[in-house]
């Protein structure tokens, strides 16, 4: 079924949308599955989880870190990862600089915006970003790609739609004000009940669990 859901999935996309397949809690035969169904970037959550996975699946993905990242995890994420799509301090883009500079690495990263702000979620306040980002550029081993964004989740799509339209206007201010060594380029946000609404938003990467693999057992 994974692959079938994949094919659906892909098939009724927009040709500039990148569908990255959210893998927490699912083995690496699951994964493997939604790579042979189309799927080209995996998203883990849990760095240990992804070295397992890694294990099996190796390079024939790219691998988009989307948890939220622990300091004590940063050197073990940047050797298997290609791109954080959560950094939202300058002191986690620190460590990841630094853990980069000791593996000869650059590393590309996405600002996460907290644009429900949601006072216990993690992710950077809108009207913060910029100033984040502006720091954030000066680490040589860190090069800054776009924006991801979570949203409140209710349940109803629709209900996400302001925090999305919010966070894509913020993206195209960014780009517009041209920041040196930042490439505003994607845009991260959607998942399986709202990947559509993110899309008519001007997502270009949605981020997909439950649609792929079906209902998660706990979390
Ligand atoms: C789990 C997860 C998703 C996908 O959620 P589904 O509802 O299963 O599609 C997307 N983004 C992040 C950050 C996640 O943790």
């Amino acid at each position: 079924m994974i692959k079938e859901n994949v094919r659906k999935i892909i098939s009724e996309l927009p040709e500039r949308i990148e569908l990255e397949a959210a893998c927490k809690k699912r083995t690496p035969k699951e994964i493997m599955e939604a790579l042979q169904g189309g799927v080209k970037i995996i998203g883990e959550n849990y760095v240990q989880e992804a070295e397992e996975a890694f294990k099996v699946v190796g390079n024939k993905a790219r691998w988009h870190f989307i948890g939220h990242l622990q300091k004590n995890k940063v050197k073990k994420a940047v050797r298997i990862f290609d791109m954080i799509e959560t950094v939202d301090s300058l002191s986690l883009a620190g460590e990841i600089d630094k853990a980069c500079g000791m593996e000869k690495k650059v590393i590309e990263v996405l600002i996460e915006v907290n644009s429900g702000r949601e006072k216990q979620k993690f992710g950077i306040l809108p009207e913060k970003a910029a100033s984040l980002i502006m720091d954030t550029a000066g680490f040589n081993n860190i090069k800054i790609m776009g924006l991801m964004t979570m949203g409140p989740m209710t349940g109803d799509p629709e209900d996400a739609r302001p925090y999305f339209i919010e966070t894509k206007k913020l993206f195209d201010k960014l780009r517009e004000i041209k920041i040196p060594d930042v490439c505003m380029k994607y845009l991260s946000m959607g998942m399986s009940n709202s990947y559509k609404v993110a899309i008519e938003e001007g997502a270009n990467i949605i981020r997909v669990g439950t649609k792929i693999f079906g209902e998660r057992n706990g979390l």
